[in-house]
């Protein structure tokens, strides 16, 4: 169903973040939360759905299937689907609770959790132990006998959302390689916000909107991240050899590339229109009047500007397509230097790769072309 959603763009064109969004919570999570309060987390099947969420949410944003994690959800407002399983979770045991005291469901969940007190295999058990084994676990302690009450479910599901972000937050600062979202929601202040749709991939232009979510979720063409790691023949190289195309000067990164490099002139054609226009803006900030910055500082501003994201979005656009037309810059010294099983910054990555191939577009294309009755 995931992928089916996304081989209908080859029809009507690239969606936007707001309508997947839609999309997914129609169509996909429902899917993925079938039977939750049922069949509780405390075994591996939740790995199949946490991959077709995660390839859902890559397809949705346009990133490869190896990008982190974190971002995907910062970006669309989704939380992750364990979480919100046990939230529908947690919800049940509510419901059981209000069943009619007479009734025999009432009191078969009014032993379970008598007897979860005593740490039988029960349901309540079950519950509490999948909520402990969360990404960040919630841990109900002895309110055993409480579970199900109003007060106990509110309490409980206001945890499992702040775990949540806990969780995404603690993903998202111990990768290397999203460093700039990082930054950028510090500057913010704030951290996942469920249902809240980053103003950069807001954008309804597709192309920049896709150049905002690649530059933010480091799935760029640039050296610092395609350097990282070695791949087909090529090692992995330190991040100081990683030089950028054009000068060769410096580390080819996201600040050097959107607002330092001068090496090329469709870059500098772009940047300059960039910097015109916003400062045509009455309602600049003070970050961004008066003298350009060219730092990491300077590209928080920019990116943090609202307001500006669409001359900013078309600027990044530009630089990246730029920056994937011409060949990097590999020095030869190092390349023979440098081996492949050489330990070298090799950042963390904590991407879920889907080695089942989750982006054969042309079994999606089937699987459309045999739900719509095979209409061309
Ligand atoms: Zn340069």
């Amino acid at each position: 169903m995931a992928g089916t959603t996304f081989a209908l763009e080859k029809r009507i064109g690239r969606m936007s973040i707001a309508f997947s969004n839609r999309l997914y919570h129609a169509q996909v999570e429902p899917h993925l939360t079938y039977g939750c309060e049922l069949t509780l987390d405390t075994g591996n099947h939740i790995d199949g759905l946490e991959k077709a969420q995660l390839g859902f949410l890559r397809r949705s944003l346009g990133v490869s299937r190896r990008s982190s994690v974190a971002p995907l959800f910062i970006l669309t407002g989704i939380q992750p689907i364990r979480f919100t399983r046990a939230k529908i979770m947690v919800r049940y045991l509510g419901y059981l609770d209000n069943l009619a005291p007479e009734s025999l469901g009432y009191a078969a969940a009014m032993e379970s959790k008598r007897r979860a007190g005593l740490y039988h295999n029960t349901h309540h058990l079950r519950a509490r132990l999948a909520l402990a084994a969360l990404p960040w676990p919630v841990d109900i302690g002895d309110t055993v006998d409480k579970m199900g009450s109003k007060e106990w479910c509110e309490d409980v599901i206001k945890r499992i959302d702040e775990a949540a972000d806990r969780w995404i937050v603690s993903e998202l600062r111990s990768n290397k390689r999203t460093r700039l979202l990082s930054l950028l929601l510090h500057a913010d202040k704030s951290v996942f916000q469920k249902g809240r749709i980053l103003p950069p991939v807001r954008l309804l232009n597709v192309d920049y909107r896709a150049a905002m979510a690649s530059l933010l979720t480091s799935e760029h063409p640039l050296a610092i991240e395609i350097l990282r790691r070695a791949e087909r023949g090529r090692p992995a190289y330190p991040r100081e050899a990683r030089l950028c195309r054009f000068c060769n000067d410096a580390v080819e990164d996201e600040v050097h590339a959107v607002l330092v490099c001068k090496s090329n002139a469709a870059i500098l054609a772009s940047r300059e229109t960039m910097w015109t226009r916003l400062q045509e803006r009455v309602d600049l900030p003070a970050g961004l009047a008066g003298q350009r910055r060219e730092d990491e500082q300077g590209l928080l501003d920019l990116l943090a500007f609202e307001k500006g994201l669409g001359q900013i979005g078309r600027h990044v656009f530009t630089v990246l397509e730029t920056y994937r037309e011409a060949a990097m810059y590999i020095p030869n010294a190092l390349q023979q230097s440098v081996s492949d099983d050489v330990d070298i910054d090799m950042d963390d990555d904590t991407g879920i790769d889907d080695p089942a191939g989750g982006d054969n577009e042309n079994a999606w294309e089937k699987e459309l072309d045999f739900l719509l009755g095979g209409v061309a």
